[in-house]
């Protein structure tokens, strides 16, 4: 296959400054946590990477740890930046992690300078790229000096091998105390990845939306549709090619009580009203006050990646509808 990327490709995507950074990403960005693993055909990978290009959605995201198996999500889309991006390294940005258990000992998770930089060579082999655009921590570790980790990434960024920095699933406290090591150290430290959806308001709560803001670090969200819930999956029972079905290592089937069950259709009809599917509306519903810069959705096929880029046409909300899906979410 030879891949022509259209020509139209960056007319209809919105990009938001990654807080007071210099760095751009479209306010729709694609997922590798799902379906880029081994037991996805490498023809649906393909066709979703294209759709998502084809589209303006230059961000793609990964982690040392995501497949299955650990690892086989940067290799497959290694194989995809080769095999069809060649041409495109300057028109992608690539952000990869570290911080989950990645190999087995004492070096092989958490957040270490040992582990952190020997993981970022491995994911940059695994990917075949001299560099990601974005090296996170993935998650806090109380158990590292948080000067230690955040010097890692430092000579992350001094060594070439990261351009810009992030911190995920971090809280407010902690993201003050990082961000006051890393401007000391000077580094490009531009961005937070969490997880936000109208189920899940943590980061309102642990002070990491505000503090973000505050600090002009930027925000991208994960699972912005709680893996699938906050769509109409399953308005209508458990489909069999759904994650619940056949991927349900992190979302299963006893999420859908008969209270999210009558969450989720209140809020499917209150999109409705709108005019949106409840994915768009999900969606539009995070980045409605522009706080968010990034919503990071994952996809299991081309048309739903094309369904949650029409979430851009629609991202205001009136004070009543807002007040609704408060309402609905905290039943
Ligand atoms: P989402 O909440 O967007 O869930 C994605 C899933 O929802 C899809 O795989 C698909 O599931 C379903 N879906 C998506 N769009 C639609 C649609 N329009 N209509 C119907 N169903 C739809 O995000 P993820 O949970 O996948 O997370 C996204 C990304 O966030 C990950 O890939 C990863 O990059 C990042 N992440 C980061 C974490 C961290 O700790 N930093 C943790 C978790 C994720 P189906 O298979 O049923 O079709």
């Amino acid at each position: 296959t030879v891949y022509t990327p259209s020509p139209t490709r960056y007319d209809g995507m919105t990009y938001n400054h990654a807080g007071a950074s210099g760095l751009k990403l479209p306010a729709v960005s694609l997922g590798f946590w799902h379906n880029f693993g081994d037991i996805t055909p490498y023809d649906t990978m393909r066709q979703i990477v294209f759709t998502a290009f084809d589209n303006g959605v230059t961000h793609f995201d990964l982690a040392n740890n995501y497949g299955p198996e650990p690892g086989s999500a940067e290799k497959n889309c290694g194989r995809l930046l080769r095999e069809y991006f060649h041409h495109h390294r300057a028109e992608l940005i690539i952000s990869t992690k570290a911080g989950y258990e990645m190999w087995l000992g004492p070096y092989g998770d958490l957040g270490s300078r040992k582990y952190l930089l020997a993981s970022l060579d491995q994911s940059l082999e695994r990917l075949g790229l001299d560099y990601v655009d974005i090296f996170y921590h993935h998650h806090m570790d109380p158990q590292t000096p948080l000067e230690e980790t955040m010097g890692a990434l430092a000579t992350a960024v001094n060594s070439g091998k990261a351009l810009y920095v992030g911190l995920s699933n971090y809280d407010g406290p902690t993201l003050s105390k990082a961000t006051a090591i890393l401007d000391e150290l000077h580094v490009p430290f531009i961005i937070n990845q969490n997880r936000y959806n109208i189920f899940d308001r943590t980061v309102e709560r642990n002070g990491l939306k505000e503090t973000a803001h505050r600090l002009g670090k930027g925000l991208i969200t994960f699972s912005p549709l709680a893996q699938g819930l906050l769509t109409d999956r399953y308005l209508n029972g458990v489909p069999a090619d759904s994650r619940i079905a056949h991927d349900g290592r992190f979302l299963q089937e006893s999420a859908l009580t008969a209270t999210t069950l009558r969450q989720i259709r209140d809020l499917n009809d209150l999109a409705a009203e709108r005019g949106q599917t409840l994915a768009e509306m999900a969606l539009a519903w995070l980045l409605h006050d522009g706080m968010v810069t990034s919503v990071l959705v994952g996809a299991s096929r081309p048309q739903q990646l094309l369904d949650n880029i029409g979430a851009l046409g629609n991202t205001t909300f009136t004070d009543e509808e807002l007040l609704r899906i408060d309402e609905i979410s905290s039943r």
